[in-house]
């Protein structure tokens, strides 16, 4: 077996997916011992790069990035090429951006696409190098042949318990993933297309095995990854909170009562419909928070219907009254510039968030993204007009709204730039 060392591209935005692919190497015991860095920027990894290959090694460098970033870390890929270039790197790119556009990838410099979940692929493509195998007889793998398109189909979707949910032996952290996938398929998301269109979740057990680790080494938040907060533990759109209590019941005890516990917000949301009171004292019982996020998206009923987000509008409002009667200040994410968007829709839109407010909650704005992958990866980017964007601003002025939809608006046109280059590229 030759030597390799796994450098990972690492930037902030993406970096809990390499915790998540150097736990799954480290907790292996073909893979445990391999080398693992993390370099930041194109210098860092130019620098990496040479060292391993110094040391006479074998050199996978894994790159993951969402869609608004192909651009750039595709000429960050250029940078590395131009400065080391030696048969034994391989740069191989993974993650959502990559494995719903694998062409566009491998055409922008990348030797192989990962497509698919990466947990178990990253053993396997490790195990290979060594070996001097082929890759390209694993499943998930994708390559350019004679300029064509060729590919393994996608790696096998695994089980959250399988694998830790970051890289505790090299103290990369992060959220505990406590579900994957999501059976709701909103037309903008990525999440069902890339995870699947079910629930995966993982363990109670393995949970509070990962936060009793947490605890150990001295975290005082915890915090957890899901698509959905309020789905724990079911596998329909009928929340089961006696799953969520076990949940939280369970890792409140293995932290204690002066830890934080953060759920139902910050990195993951809330659906409307499942802000009901006994959702809400359950979580009034448990959890740290008093922000709730909750996922609006639209004031137009029509909007939402389009979209398939499988609520109404009346169903935001009443969420956010809800919240508020119980002690909760709600944080509602909006889309704006969603496909077929008319102005009475945009009307509908800027009201609802005025009334809401009215109520006490804050809007976070997004601007639309067609993100590759989705049903509306085709749409036109997002786009506001000079008197939508005033009373957008004259509501952040009043620290009513905040988010990126300014530069999102900017980003959604960029990406759609570089996919009609690429199609016509493929004409
Ligand atoms: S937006 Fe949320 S609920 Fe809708 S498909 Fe994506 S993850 Fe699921």
């Amino acid at each position: 077996m030759s030597s390799l060392s796994v450098i990972w591209a690492y930037r902030r935005t993406g970096k809990f997916a390499f915790h998540v692919l150097t736990g799954a190497l480290e907790s292996d015991q073909h893979c445990g011992e391999l080398p693992i860095e993390f370099a930041n920027g194109p210098a860092a990894v130019v620098t990496a790069v040479q060292r391993a290959l110094l040391r006479g090694h074998k050199v996978l460098v894994g790159w993951s990035f969402y869609s608004p970033d192909f651009a750039q870390l595709a000429l960050e890929l250029q940078e590395v090429r131009a400065a080391v270039s030696d048969e034994r790197i391989l740069h191989i790119a993974g993650g959502v951006h990559a494995t719903a556009e694998p062409e566009s990838t491998l055409r922008a410099g990348w030797d192989l696409v990962a497509c698919g979940e990466g947990e178990r692929l990253i053993r396997e493509v490790t195990t290979s190098m060594r070996k001097g195998d082929d890759l390209r007889a694993l499943p998930g793998i994708a390559w350019l042949e004679n300029g064509m398109l060729r590919r393994n189909g996608r790696a096998e979707r695994l089980s959250l318990d399988e694998f830790p949910p970051f890289g505790p032996a090299h103290g990369r952290h992060g959220p505990i993933e406590i579900t994957r996938g999501c059976i709701y398929a909103c037309r903008f998301c990525q999440t069902p297309y890339f995870a699947g269109a079910n629930f995966r979740h993982r363990s109670v057990a393995n949970i509070r095995h990962w936060a009793r680790f947490l605890v150990a080494h001295g975290f005082r938040d915890f915090r957890f990854l899901t698509p959905t907060s309020m789905s724990y533990g079911t596998q329909t759109a009928e929340p089961d909170l006696g799953a969520v209590e076990a949940l939280l019941a369970g890792v409140r005890e293995e932290i204690g009562p002066d830890r934080k516990l953060w759920f139902g917000t910050f990195p993951s949301e809330v659906r409307p419909e499942h802000v009901t009171p006994s959702s809400l004292q359950l979580l009034k019982k448990w959890v740290s928070n008093r922000a709730l996020i909750v996922g609006g998206q639209s004031g137009s009923d029509r909007v939402l219907a389009a979209s398939e987000r499988g609520h109404d509008s009346a169903c935001i409002e009443r969420a956010v009254a809800l919240a508020v009667e119980h002690g909760f200040v709600p944080h509602v994410d909006f889309l704006l510039g969603l496909p077929g968007e008319e102005p009475d829709d945009v009307e509908a839109t800027l009201q609802l968030m005025d009334r809401l407010v009215e109520r006490g909650a804050k809007v976070h704005g997004h601007t639309f993204l067609p993100l590759p992958g989705t049903p509306f990866r085709k749409a036109a980017p997002g786009t506001l007009t000079a008197p939508v964007r005033t009373r957008l601003r004259n509501l952040a002025s009043k620290g009513k709204l905040y988010g990126q939809w300014e530069q999102q608006e900017v980003t959604a046109r960029e990406l759609v730039q570089g996919r009609d280059v690429d199609v016509r590229k493929n004409l």
